[in-house]
């Protein structure tokens, strides 16, 4: 008995030093230098910040969360990573309810009852990584395409037959022959096409982003798959993306080459979601400080079946997906939250009100799968097949509205 009560007061002590620390960060060590900041001017990377982080104390701080940290962050959430951390906590479960309103209530605040709508537009399968969770992977023996010119305009057509004027565009990760040659041919193509341009590619250099930007880029997405060293590396055996701090700091090369908006994402299943949403946060936060001309959003994927693909190490629930999405919507008013066809139609329908800004509907996950589908090149499974037109109904019958465009590039110069 006395060893276990000296074991907690133990933990307690180095949770409370823990916690200090966290707050020291979201006054501290950023903020201040944010004045003045928009692109540019800013030196160092996150790399630097990330060195520095103990992800031991951190796991300790979310494993030794208790109701009454839970009930002191619900009170003052924004902003503060000791509240992120007990939100995200086990702690926290019996208080999902109460978060679910806070969450419907800061997204209605901020966002009102609007959804954007945005579609991927798989350009290639092409890869020269081996990710052994990803049905793309070199190592899979499927069919490479890579879309031309024509093959791109017969999906142009088709996604704007659906109504979307926002489109992400996918690719594997090739260099050579999925770089910025091909990029500079097919962006101008794309944007005279959408207002609101997105991509997901492999990490470029600063000067390669600011081109983009010249040539219509809005937004990328950039996922680090998971901020656990030893998981990153046993899942990223080959190729570029071997390199966890170039990807790490692919954030910071956008902010300054003034990408609008940046998306960070973890893989949920490669490892602890927990905790790999904490570290995800306090890179949100680092960014959002800094580089305040930028917009945020973050996207929550669950590991999915996919050719060659490995089994989830951690599976986070329904519940825990929910956990997530509301505490991320307490932590960050203003971050956009995405939803992907990945998760099950009934859900979906659940989620959309709880704290999503974005999503996307009649996705293909493959290249050229909106003029044939059925090419069994897809990166992933989809769990919900319903069309764009069907999911619309379905927000308006629950009171939100869908949004098919929210951007127009002149406005954005104006301001600038
Ligand atoms: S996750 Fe990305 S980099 Fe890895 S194999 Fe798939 S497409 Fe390539």
């Amino acid at each position: 008995m006395a060893i276990q009560s000296q074991h907690q007061a133990s933990l307690g002590n180095e949770k409370d030093k823990l916690i200090g620390k966290l707050s020291g960060d979201v006054t501290g060590n950023f903020t201040g230098k944010a004045t003045g900041t928009g692109t540019g001017s800013v030196k160092g990377n996150f790399s630097e910040v990330f060195a520095a982080l103990d992800i031991d104390r951190w796991r300790l701080g979310l494993y030794s969360a208790t109701a009454a940290d839970v009930e002191r962050a619900l009170r003052a959430p924004a902003g503060r990573l000791d509240a992120l951390m007990a939100l995200l906590s086990p702690a926290a479960e019996p208080y999902l309810e109460q978060m679910a309103q806070q969450s419907v209530r800061l997204t209605r605040k901020r966002f009102g009852a609007n959804i954007g709508m945005y579609l991927p537009l798989y350009l290639s399968n092409l890869c020269a990584n081996e990710c052994d969770y990803c049905g793309f992977s070199m190592v899979n023996k499927i069919k490479r395409k890579t879309l031309n010119d024509a093959e791109i305009g017969r999906e142009i057509a088709l996604i704007q037959a659906m109504g979307y004027d926002s489109v992400l565009l996918v690719s594997g990760e090739h260099e050579t022959k999925v770089g910025m040659d091909y990029f500079r041919r097919v962006l101008p193509q794309v944007k005279s096409a959408f207002s609101y341009l997105a991509m997901e590619v492999q990490p470029l250099s600063e000067a390669d982003y600011a081109e983009l930007v010249s040539l219509g880029l809005d937004a990328v997405m950039v996922y680090q798959e998971t901020y656990q060293r030893r998981t990153y590396s046993e899942h990223h055996t080959r190729g570029k993306k071997t390199d966890f701090i170039w990807r790490l700091d692919t954030p910071d090369r956008l902010a300054r080459a003034g990408v609008d908006k940046i998306g960070l994402g973890v893989l949920l299943g490669l490892d602890d979601w927990r905790l790999d949403a904490l570290i995800m946060g306090h890179h949100l936060q680092y960014l959002e400080n800094r580089y305040w001309r930028s917009r945020y959003s973050i996207s929550l994927p669950r590991l999915r079946p996919c050719t060659g693909g490995v089994a989830p190490k951690t599976e986070i629930s329904d519940r825990g997906l929910v956990q997530m999405i509301c505490a991320f919507r307490l932590f960050s008013e203003s971050l956009d939250i995405s939803l992907s066809t990945r998760e099950r139609p009934d859900f979906r329908d659940n989620l959309f009100a709880l704290g999503i800004t974005q999503t996307s509907a009649g996705s293909a996950t493959s290249p050229g799968g909106y003029s044939e589908p059925d090419t069994h090149l897809d990166q992933f499974e989809i769990s919900d097949e319903r069309s764009a037109a069907t999911i619309a109904s379905v927000l308006k019958s629950r009171g939100l509205n869908p949004v098919w465009k929210d951007w127009e590039s002149g406005w954005h110069g104006e301001c600038a």
